[in-house]
């Protein structure tokens, strides 16, 4: 069966005649315990909920599959009220003072501030590598010895970098590193990490997962029992838990992530194609384009590219003119969702980008109409 029909399919209950084909949320704090609670699967809604359970269990279906040796895993997911919670999650499960973590430079900005700000007060070493690209293994694998963890994003946000990901797996593990991913970008959908050999795949589902700028939404998938324990227990014990709202919310919006990702990202390479062609474009950084050094890469390891585009235009003043003029790229932050978004990077701080770098989210409108507004907003920096 191909993945889109199983995602399609997947929030759908088990056929009892008269009952809902598609389950509610359950709101509800404590649950009926009499006696031993051993064995309950709720308790207290803390710990689980049955709409995480059905969440849980419909993402740990799409970063299920199948390794490079041909061995079929099926993987388990917790999730999280946000990427960052997911995130922190991973670090506050594995990280002890004494530990190092190898992290790039170009992965998501609040994971470095975290790792910073907090996990190198408690004794955590943070060995920083400028930039993981295609020569990532090359790159980190010096910085491995000793190490407890390697984090790895690829595509990284707002770059566009690519990493060849079971090769950086492949080393790590001969150095006895653990490695986490941060899926965000392609989502489970376009990237498995744990069939490419990581030990933890963490995205924020806030992006492509959900879709619809409505929720955030974290998760961690695993495939080992004993990761899926700490993480469960992190959750538990710190209780930024996601409300049975959201999680519901999310099941609405998984089963059009096929239809959603598909457009939006034929969308981005027609968008990355045509922004090569023009002269206002300094650069284009799309892993789909066949000119993008990480494009090889992408290919064996991505069933999509994602729907985020980044080029830079000729300094601030002309990219703030470009998305003033834009009348379909809505300026804003964050990407993934339906309606294609546009921001000048650097104005937020903390990404080392340049003044005219633009991180577009092509969203699901017909290409026809964004590439009209494109070319005059572009035509407008003459
Ligand atoms: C947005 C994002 C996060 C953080 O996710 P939130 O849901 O905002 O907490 C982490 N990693 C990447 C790559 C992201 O784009």
């Amino acid at each position: 069966m191909q993945e889109s029909t199983r995602i399609v399919r997947s929030t759908l209950t088990p056929v009892v005649a008269g009952t809902e084909m598609h389950s509610g949320p359950v709101f509800a704090a404590p649950y009926h315990a009499p006696g031993d609670p051993a064995g309950m699967p709720y308790t207290y809604a803390r710990s689980h909920n049955p709409t995480w359970t059905e969440l849980e269990r419909v993402i740990a279906n799409m970063e299920s599959g199948v390794t490079a040796s041909g061995e079929a895993y099926e993987a388990q997911a917790v999730v999280f009220a946000s990427g960052m919670g997911a995130i922190a999650a991973v670090f506050g499960a594995v990280l002890r003072p004494g530990d190092a973590i190898v992290i790039p430079a170009n992965s998501y900005y609040t994971a470095r501030v975290l790792l910073r700000e907090y996990f190198t007060q408690m004794g955590i070493e943070v060995r920083t590598v400028a930039a993981m690209g295609v020569d990532a293994v090359e790159a980190v694998t010096p910085l491995l010895a000793g190490a407890k963890l390697l984090w790895i994003e690829s595509p990284s946000n707002p770059t566009m970098d690519v990493c060849d990901i079971a090769a950086l797996c492949d080393a790590a593990r001969a150095a006895g590193v653990l490695v986490a991913v941060d899926n965000t970008t392609p989502t489970a959908l376009g990237q498995k990490p744990l069939a490419l050999g990581a030990d933890f795949s963490a995205a924020s589902d806030t992006k492509s997962m959900t879709g619809h700028g409505d929720i955030l939404l974290g998760h961690v998938a695993v495939r080992d029992a004993v990761l899926l324990a700490k993480i469960d227990q992190w959750r538990t014990l710190t209780g930024g838990i996601l409300g049975p709202m959201e999680a519901w919310l999310a099941l609405r919006s998984i089963p059009t992530l096929p239809l959603r990702l598909a457009r939006t990202c034929e969308n981005a390479l027609a968008i990355a194609e045509f922004l090569a062609t023009r002269s206002e474009v300094e650069s284009v950084m799309y892993p789909g384009l066949k000119t993008h050094p990480g494009h090889a890469i992408a290919l064996r390891q991505m069933t999509y590219f994602g729907p985020v585009v980044s080029f830079i235009l000729k300094g601030q003043a002309a990219a703030e003119a470009f998305l003033n003029t834009a009348e379909l790229l809505t300026d804003a932050t964050s990407f993934g969702g339906m309606t294609t978004t546009a921001e000048r990077r650097a104005k937020w701080g903390g990404d080392a980008v340049a003044g005219g770098f633009i991180r577009l989210s092509a969203g699901c409108e017909a290409i026809e109409d964004l590439l009209a507004d494109l070319a005059q907003a572009l035509d407008g920096l003459r």
